[in-house]
């Protein structure tokens, strides 16, 4: 009996990564849809739910999929780098394009370009995490569990 349903869990799996492979749904179409419900700070697997319940604190898993959103201990720390670069590059780039186009003087550029390292981190800490979230589920989808749900919601369509 538990060797039957080892070898069913194996078939699930077989048959789950084939089709992600024969129907091309790690396309380009996906990576979108995926990464559009990270900027909006969505489930990366279902979409349907936010994956913050305030301004830094977040679901465990997803109310809906059951998609872990922190599976281990230091999984943000990517986010942490994805927050760091885009500070840092716009923070270059803005004080560049300033001090190429326009007159704004050297200290006023640094007072600005201060301020927006200290709150531009602060706002963009959900997405960064929103972002990272759905870049690692691109890239681990495959070797995940499938969503819990899925008896039920068959359950709930005959009904
Ligand atoms: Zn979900």
């Amino acid at each position: 009996m538990g060797m039957g349903v080892g070898a069913y869990r194996i078939f699930l799996t077989y048959g789950k990564m084939s089709t992600v492979n024969v129907s091309g749904k790690m396309g380009i179409r996906h990576i979108r849809t995926v990464l559009g419900r990270g900027c909006r700070l969505r489930c990366p697997r279902c979409g349907e739910k936010a994956i913050f319940t305030g301004l830094f604190s977040m679901h465990p898993r997803c109310p809906v999929c059951a998609l872990a959103f922190e599976p281990e201990q230091g999984y943000f720390v990517g986010a942490i780098y994805i927050n760091y670069a885009a500070t840092t590059l716009i923070a270059i780039a803005g004080f560049l394009l300033l001090d190429y186009y326009t007159a704004v003087s050297l200290s006023a550029q640094l007072v600005l370009w201060g301020l927006f390292a200290v709150v531009f981190p602060v706002w963009f800490f959900r997405y960064s995490r929103s972002l990272w979230l759905s870049v690692d589920y691109l890239c681990t989808a495959a070797h995940r569990s499938p969503p819990p749900q899925r008896s039920r919601s068959r359950r709930e369509a005959s009904e």
